[in-house]
């Protein structure tokens, strides 16, 4: 069965654009029944943080991309590398490597000079087994001939010329294993059957290939996905705007836009833009990655989350919206079911931060009207249809949107002047601004005492 994996390095927050290739990774093991592995690649102890390990996991929980596996620590792994190590060397895959860094940096100096690729030459490759307690790290034996070729699910046949691979580096002289033989142990021993990863590793590749074969390990399949640009070109980053994830929930997205939008940079069926996670594991094909880099468009994610705002059942993008209402300090405990307003204003909102702020009205009296509005719309002679319909809602038995319009059309008729000069006093007295969702269910939403409190206060 398809296993497959996300393996971030934790050094910062979860980006888009790893949220992208775990995304990718997600899919893939989905679409095919199979698994998904988080696995974290801490083995920088210098630029590795807990808090950056604590925020990636919070990133992929928010997007809901759960992992069956995990996840795994690769520094709780180092007596698994350190005996595969001792392996290698007792089986002669491996041998230990006395040259100094003076002799390397020399080597690297005189290859330069002649214009040659920089490499390591082989010098303790033979070497019989010494008695001595001198420092060494443990190299890899790669084949001298031949090539490593792999047939890449994003970019098609890739091949290696095993002369371009030195003896790469498994084992510091501290003892510790390094980075690439690392990934190569946990995918063996994790049985990841696919890697998807950032075309960055593409290099990596073939070495990683080299050492599963001499391990005797199977080779998974790859698909080297393409990086992310900034609307300019450039690589995304951070002066591109937001590029962590939970920025994104901080900013008022829903994950199930996020996604979406991540899924279609880089990948697409047909012309189709919006896709249910139902979808997307059900159409998803790692072959329909576009091997092109993809550019960063915050208004196609906007527009997918207004999307999804509007769309989704307003009990799920409540359960969103609650986080930006505390967030924003909107208590609400006192007033109408989040999910009604939602309903109320989804319309209306590109974003659940922006939509929380629009709510505080149905929740929290004002001590303040907009100003221009209030002296539009409070004032003088204005306000005399504002007297009026205070009346008439005063007099309502059942407060309904239907007995809420009633109330105003009637105030309208009997002064013989339009619905606007009734509404408008009347937007502005219950909500503070000149802006809400139709006055009917505007007001059913405030109620009825509040309501009242407020036209008061209005006319006062
Ligand atoms: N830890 C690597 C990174 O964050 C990923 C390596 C891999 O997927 O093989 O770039």
């Amino acid at each position: 069965t398809t296993k497959t994996r996300f393996a971030p390095s934790p050094t910062g927050f979860l980006h888009v654009g790893g949220a992208r290739t775990a995304l990718y990774s997600w899919l893939h093991a989905r679409a095919n029944k199979g698994e998904f592995v988080l696995r974290i690649e801490d083995t920088d102890l210098e630029r590795s943080s807990q808090e950056a390990c604590d925020a990636i996991l919070d990133g992929m929980q928010w997007l809901g991309l759960t992992w069956d596996e995990g996840p795994y620590y690769q520094t709780k792994r180092f007596d698994r590398y350190n005996e595969i190590i001792a392996q290698m060397l007792e089986q002669g895959t491996a041998y230990k490597c006395y040259c100094s860094r003076e002799r390397i940096e020399t080597l690297r100096d005189e290859q330069a000079a002649r214009g040659e690729k920089q490499k390591y030459d082989g010098c303790c490759r033979n070497l019989a087994p010494r008695d001595t307690d001198e420092p060494f790290v443990v190299r890899f034996k790669n084949p001298l001939e031949g090539s490593v070729v792999f047939d890449d699910h994003v970019r098609g046949r890739i091949e290696f010329a095993n002369e371009e691979l030195d003896d790469l580096i498994i084992a510091r002289s501290e003892g510790t294993p390094t980075y690439n033989f690392c990934v190569v142990v946990d995918d063996w021993d994790m049985g990841i059957t696919c890697v998807v990863r950032g075309e960055d590793h593409i290099n990596n590749t073939p070495r990683q290939i080299n050492i599963l074969k001499a391990l005797g390990a199977p080779i998974p399949e790859y698909a080297h996905v393409s990086m992310i640009l900034g609307d300019d070109g450039a690589k995304l980053s951070k002066r591109h705007g937001a590029v962590s994830v939970m920025q994104y929930r901080d900013d008022g997205y829903l994950p199930e836009a996020l996604l979406n939008y991540l899924v279609r940079l880089g990948w697409s069926h047909g012309d189709q833009e919006i896709f249910t996670l139902d979808e997307m594991k059900q159409l998803f094909k790692l072959s329909d990655i576009n091997k092109a880099p993809s550019a960063f468009n915050t208004e196609k994610l906007l527009w997918l989350n207004q999307h999804y705002i509007k769309s989704l059942a307003p009990e799920y993008v409540a359960s969103h919206l609650q986080w930006h209402m505390d967030e924003q300090k909107i208590d609400t405990s006192n007033g109408p079911a989040l999910a009604e307003v939602v309903t109320a204003l989804s319309e209306r909102a590109k974003t659940l931060k922006e939509l929380a702020a629009s709510s505080r009205y149905f929740y929290e009296d004002f001590s303040e009207f907009d100003e221009a509005q209030a002296k539009k719309h409070l004032r003088g002679v204005a306000l005399e249809p504002l007297k009026l319909v205070q009346q008439k809602i005063a007099a309502l038995s059942e407060w309904t949107q239907e007995a809420i319009h009633q109330a105003i059309e009637d105030t309208a008729t009997e002064l013989e002047v339009g619905m606007g000069k009734v509404g408008m006093p009347l937007r502005v007295a219950v909500t503070g601004a000149g802006q809400s969702p139709g006055l009917d269910l505007t007001l059913f939403l405030i109620g009825k005492a509040r309501s009242e409190q407020r036209i008061s206060k209005a006319i006062e």
